[in-house]
């Protein structure tokens, strides 16, 4: 491939502090809130216009991980910063209950008034936000890293910290400053596009069971559409408006590697047309939709998986399966191994009843690198284990405990490797984070 050589520049440090945090998503929002309320003087930068990541930019039907679930209860596995956040929410638009959901129960919100709350989040907290700021590059001394440099809307300019967070999801940072990481791109899960239906008689699709559903798009595609999956979730966000998982992308039977620019280019044209594809396939062979419109689309493709950071301690499957329980536990994870892989299905593996795992702080540590903490869909684990922490509300959890964790190594002037992790565990309750011990029956 033919090259250009850059012409060297000199790029303004506009920021020193003490925690960097890339990415605005679940795992992000809750870091540098978390690290800015531990006394951190904290800068946070997102790509998108807006906080929230997945669950504001590709928009989700519910926050998934936030409970144990027996046939009695429903009891928090999540706390501290997600709790306020839906105490926020509840502000904004009045209360909902968790809805049981297959053998779980999740919490439906509106993507909108998740951006608002993260806003406000924010902005009651003392750091600085650089919206529409893209982390391109690391500054390294050695194996340490010493800052970031990004592109903003006013051209090129780099922030020094003390400590960074990888909160991108794809774990970019780390793979910027070389720590090592696993991603195959043939077995990652499928992404897609998540949308919204409007027009919808709402209380025929509360009704219907998920199986009814898979009935009625397996019939779909008997009757000539070319549906890639069959089994989907469906919420209902508002009376008449329905958010939808039911798409998949796929590539000559491959998952796109949405890391390439001519795969996600491909991929993001697909998801649009899919979302076509299935407003017809509803419109024609699902009771309820028979007049529904696309309400919305997400600003992007939803991706499930690209680098999974090797950290310390790589979470497996046989963990999660048998309810892991580590010392230096900061996160409590319920959620089943949720795959989506080839074929019209989803693969669920259910823990038992009540059951969940614990999250070691170690998952969050690169190894060899210097002054990093990665949290969210990108930690430590294998394939499987990452499909069932990877949901909305553990990554919450994970954020806090990077920020809170970030900030208390540096006011205690310890390398993060080094810090007391029951000082930590402490610090977390404090805040309301669950970890060890169950929350209080809900429901
Ligand atoms: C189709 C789909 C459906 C899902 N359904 C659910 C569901 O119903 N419920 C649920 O709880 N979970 C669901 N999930 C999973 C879950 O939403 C995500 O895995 C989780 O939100 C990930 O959080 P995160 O903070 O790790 O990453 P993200 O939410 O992806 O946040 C990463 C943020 O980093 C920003 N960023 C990335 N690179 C850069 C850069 N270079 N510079 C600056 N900023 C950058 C991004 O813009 C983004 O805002 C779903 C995922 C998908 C893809």
């Amino acid at each position: 491939m033919r090259s250009y050589h850059e012409p060297a520049r000199q790029t303004p440090i506009r920021e020193s502090v003490d925690v960097l945090v890339v990415g605005g998503g679940s795992a992000g929002l809750c870091a540098a809130v978390a690290a800015a309320r531990t006394g951190a003087r904290v800068v946070l930068a997102e790509s998108h216009g807006f906080l929230g990541g997945t669950l504001t930019a590709v928009t989700l039907g519910s926050i998934c991980g936030l409970y144990t679930v027996t046939e009695d209860d429903i009891v928090p596995a999540v706390g501290g910063l997600l709790s306020e956040i839906i105490e926020r929410l509840a502000f904004l638009e009045g209360p909902r209950a968790p809805i049981r959901w297959l053998e779980t129960a999740t919490m439906v919100y509106d993507p909108f008034l998740l951006r608002m709350v993260a806003d406000n989040l924010v902005t009651e907290t003392d750091m600085t936000l650089a919206l529409h700021t893209r982390a391109v590059s690391v500054i390294m001394d050695g194996s340490q890293i010493d800052g970031v440099v990004f592109e903003g809307q006013d051209g090129r300019w780099a922030c020094r910290a003390k400590m960074v967070i990888d909160c991108t999801g794809d774990g970019t940072i780390a793979a910027l400053a070389g720590a090592r990481f696993e991603m195959d791109p043939d077995s990652i899960q499928f992404p897609n596009p998540m949308f919204r239906l409007g027009g919808v008689n709402t209380d025929k699709v509360t009704a219907m069971k998920r199986p009814e559903l898979s009935q009625y798009l397996e019939q779909a595609v008997a009757s000539g559409f070319e549906l890639p999956r069959t089994a989907g979730g469906l919420f209902v966000i508002h009376p008449g408006a329905v958010h939808l998982n039911v798409t998949r992308v796929a590539r000559d039977g491959m998952p796109p590697n949405t890391l390439e620019t001519e795969d996600v280019t491909w991929a993001e044209i697909e998801g649009r047309r899919q979302v076509m594809l299935y407003r017809d396939a509803f419109r024609a062979h699902v009771p309820g939709f028979e007049n529904c419109y696309v309400d919305d689309c997400g600003t992007r493709i939803g991706v499930r998986e690209t680098r999974r950071i090797t950290g310390q301690h790589s979470l497996s499957v046989d963990e999660v399966m048998g309810e892991a329980r580590f010392d230096d536990a900061i996160a409590c994870c319920s959620w089943p191994l949720e795959e989506h892989g080839a074929g019209r299905a989803t693969r669920w593996v259910w823990l038992r009843p009540g059951g969940y795992y614990q999250i070691p702080f170690r998952s969050l540590i690169p190894l060899e690198i210097e002054g990093l903490l990665i949290a969210g869909r990108c930690i430590s684990a294998s394939h499987e284990a990452q499909a069932s922490l990877r949901v909305a509300a553990p990554c919450m959890a994970m954020g806090q405990a990077a920020g809170t964790a970030a900030a208390m190594a540096i006011d205690g002037s310890v390398r993060v490797t080094d810090l007391n992790c029951e000082h930590l565990q402490e610090r977390l309750l404090q805040q309301g984070a669950i970890i060890h011990k169950r929350g209080s029956k809900i429901a």
